[in-house]
């Protein structure tokens, strides 16, 4: 490739970090967004804006897309199909393992090779070398190789093999934990404040928690307990916390709140006892999300 030149289609929060980056290593960044405004800022630092983005993608052999999803993604790239041909495409973009295979397809149509990345890093922490922030990668092994230094500009690579779906199946693997701590986080914090008391009350036993979560990830054996299929109830039964998973829905129905998440852990809990794993741990859910999913 054309050493130092990188197209960046998507210029949202992450996109614009992402060409922020790229500039301040003395990169060549060649810029398309839908709103042309919002690279105003990348163009002072030395960014070039194509109003046509046949003509960004033509610009360079690397092409970093940063766009809210994949159907966006097809939106977008549709208009230059032509241009594709030769050229490596590294798609930020969230999306899910399955669409991330029919768009590797879909490229393949125009001779245009394919990454794709999933993204842990923040905008602001882009471009930073932050020891916490790394990207997920899947695809053609050669193909990550010859990019893998332009990549590292961005975050640390975590290549995760050829299976071009498996970037996202990490990536999505990790928004659920994101998505489900924050959403178990506010709706304490509500619980708290349908009292009217501050939720800032509850933050010191919030903290407490988040202290127990390492011993969760590294003590506990959850991932041993699912990959052995042994479910150690011993110490907590999922009968016991399915007792207790009611008591949280029914607070929050009685407080007037919104009571899906709860209730919805409640109903997963209630299967997996209703499937005979009462006396097992609370890991033995995974036998009814498994079995949901098959
Ligand atoms: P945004 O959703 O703000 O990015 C939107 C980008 O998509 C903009 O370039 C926007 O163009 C474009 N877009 C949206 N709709 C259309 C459309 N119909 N036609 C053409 N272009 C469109 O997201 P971010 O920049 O924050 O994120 C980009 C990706 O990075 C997402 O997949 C996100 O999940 C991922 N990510 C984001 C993180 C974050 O903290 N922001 C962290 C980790 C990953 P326009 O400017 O014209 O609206």
């Amino acid at each position: 490739m054309m050493m130092n030149r990188v197209t960046v289609i998507g210029l949202g929060p992450m996109g614009q970090s992402i060409a922020k980056s790229y500039l301040a290593k003395g990169y060549e960044v060649h810029l398309w967004n839908r709103t042309r405004s919002k690279a105003d800022d990348l163009v002072q630092s030395g960014g070039i804006f194509h109003s046509h983005i046949s003509a960004a993608i033509n610009e360079s052999e690397l092409i970093i897309v940063s766009l809210t999803n994949y159907d966006i993604f097809y939106v977008v790239l549709h208009e230059s199909t032509e241009n594709l041909q030769g050229k490596v495409v590294v798609n930020l973009s969230s999306g899910t393992p399955e669409e991330v295979r029919k768009a590797k397809d879909w490229l393949e149509l125009f001779g245009a090779g394919f990454l794709s990345g999933g993204i842990m890093v923040p905008p602001p922490l882009v471009g930073k070398k932050d020891p916490n922030s790394y990207t997920f990668y899947s695809g053609d092994k050669a193909v990550f190789d010859r990019y893998q230094s332009h990549l590292e500009v961005l975050s640390r690579t975590d290549y995760k093999g050829d299976e071009i779906g498996l970037a996202m199946l990490f990536y999505q693997a990790s928004l659920n934990v994101l998505y489900a701590s924050i959403t178990g986080i506010v709706q304490s914090y509500a619980i708290i404040k349908s009292a009217n008391i501050d939720a800032k009350a509850f933050e010191p036993y919030m903290q407490g928690f988040l202290n127990f979560l390492p011993y969760l990830v590294q003590d506990a054996n959850i991932p041993e307990e699912i990959d052995t299929k042994t479910y150690d109830g011993s110490q907590q039964s999922l009968k016991m916390m399915l007792a207790g998973a009611k008591h949280v829905t029914e607070t929050s129905r009685e407080a007037h709140l919104d009571y899906s998440v709860p209730e919805s852990i409640e109903k997963l809990f209630q299967e997996t006892v209703n499937s005979g794993f009462g006396e097992n741990g609370t890991t033995s859910i995974v036998e009814t999300i498994r079995r949901t999913n098959a």
